[in-house]
């Protein structure tokens, strides 16, 4: 979603509010090594205000996310909720390690949206932490079920058979 904020950007709108409450098609994204993707809406709410020559943006964030578990590679959906500030200022302006620099008063919600999702998003999903993986055999799924590799490993009976000699 793109957020116009030309219209407290004025020098003469110091204090102003914007604010602003929508739902944004986030677009897929892929951060260390996982492709995240956003189904349904994502709710953007918040405000703009205009202090001391800088934007300031507080923005809720309401969403859902799916990717794939590390282990056995279904997929994985995750609700997320998260509040976000930014300082934004105008670029040419002075510099400010801690603001965003932004390039005309059109701001889109959905990239800031987007990196906060990925600060507060760890490293590693499963989609439960008893998830056994795949055999590395065979690849089957051993949630669904023992394969034939981990029983040949387990059974005693074949291990005698091992160590038959004819
Ligand atoms: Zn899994
Ligand atoms: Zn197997």
């Amino acid at each position: 979603m793109q957020l116009d904020i030309s219209k407290i950007a004025a020098s003469s709108a110091e204090g102003e509010k914007l604010v602003f409450d929508s739902e944004s098609e986030l677009m897929p994204v892929c951060f260390c090594g996982n492709d995240f993707i956003f189904p349904g809406k994502t709710k953007l709410s918040g405000t703009v205000t205009n202090k001391a020559g800088a934007f300031f943006l507080e923005m809720k964030v309401c969403g859902v996310s799916e990717t794939l578990c590390a282990r056995c590679g279904n997929p994985v959906r995750k609700d997320f909720d998260f509040n976000l500030n930014e300082k934004l200022i105008k670029s040419g302006g002075a510099a400010d390690d801690d603001a965003v620099v932004i390039d005309g008063f059109n701001l889109n919600l959905d990239e800031f949206a987007v990196n906060g999702f990925l600060m507060n998003s760890s490293a590693k999903y499963l989609c439960s932490e008893e998830c056994k993986g795949l055999c590395p055999v065979c690849g089957k799924n051993l949630n669904e079920g023992d394969c034939l590799c981990s029983k040949e490993q387990s059974d005693p009976r074949f291990d005698i058979l091992d160590n038959l000699k004819f």
